[in-house]
């Protein structure tokens, strides 16, 4: 039998554990650009399923302040993104973690995993996959309506739905959704960072993006780096990321 290693580098061949990338940014923060941990504000832009705990930055740095919800995507908004930047300590510096989550199963199928405490398999992503059989289950436009009980999920299967035909024809439909999270989640961060840029109360911020690929509670879960990002808000003017306003997958929602 393949061990779980093998099956998540399958799919996702630069991924190592959870542990791993937390040591390793985290000397990399401290060593290489010489941050105070004690002074760093950690946010993170990650979903709300209690399975999220791969990584360890929260052991190190403390809170964080949580700007993700359903899928990941950053829905405390804009509001959210201007508390995040008033409240880095004084001579410190911001760290935001973020990304789309996929379970794996045993035997390395994606989409779904085994949980603390149960028997049976559930998915994971719940919210992306439960997106995704909508995608599936509609050969008409689809229309994804707004209710006040269930707005995440809402606006989440809105975000994917320009993105329909690459995801239904992929090889595989569930990595393709989690993937066109992904890219949701970092330019709608790097939107909302833009648009927040005067409220910081530091210098610098790094974005660390990532899939967070879940495991069986035995395993280590596992990430695979996307993005490692330092912002200099001073200069963000210049900064070349390219707004979600200008992209034609948001003016076609
Ligand atoms: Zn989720």
């Amino acid at each position: 039998m393949k061990t779980i290693e093998s099956l998540i580098k399958l799919h996702y061949p630069k991924a190592e554990t959870g542990a791993h990338i937390t040591e390793t940014y985290l000397k990399y923060l401290s060593d290489e650009h010489g941050e105070d941990l004690t002074k760093m504000l950690f946010a993170t832009s990650v979903c709300a399923d209690d399975v999220n705990v791969s990584t360890d930055f929260r052991r190190v740095l403390t809170r964080p302040f949580t700007l993700g919800g359903l899928g990941g995507m950053p829905f405390a908004g804009f509001t959210g993104m201007v508390a995040y930047a008033h409240h880095i300590p004084d001579g410190g510096s911001g760290f935001i973690f973020y990304g789309p989550h996929i379970g794996i199963t045993d035997d390395g199928e994606l989409g779904r995993m085994r949980r603390p405490g149960q028997k049976s398999l559930s998915n994971s992503c719940g919210a992306l996959m439960l997106a995704l059989s909508r995608l599936e289950a509609n050969n008409d436009v689809y229309v994804p309506m707004n209710v006040e009980y269930d707005y995440q999920q809402i606006l989440l299967e809105r975000m994917v739905m320009p993105y329909k035909q690459e995801i239904l024809t992929a090889s595989n439909r569930k990595k393709a959704i989690t993937e066109v999270t992904y890219k949701n989640i970092d330019k709608q961060l790097h939107f909302l960072i833009k648009k927040a840029k005067e409220e910081f109360n530091c210098k610098r911020l790094y974005l660390l993006g990532a899939i967070i690929i879940n495991t069986s509670p035995e395993y280590n879960d596992y990430v695979e780096v996307r993005n490692f990002e330092v912002i200099d808000l001073e200069k963000l003017d210049s900064h070349t990321s390219t707004s979600i306003m200008e992209e034609e997958a948001f003016k076609a929602l």
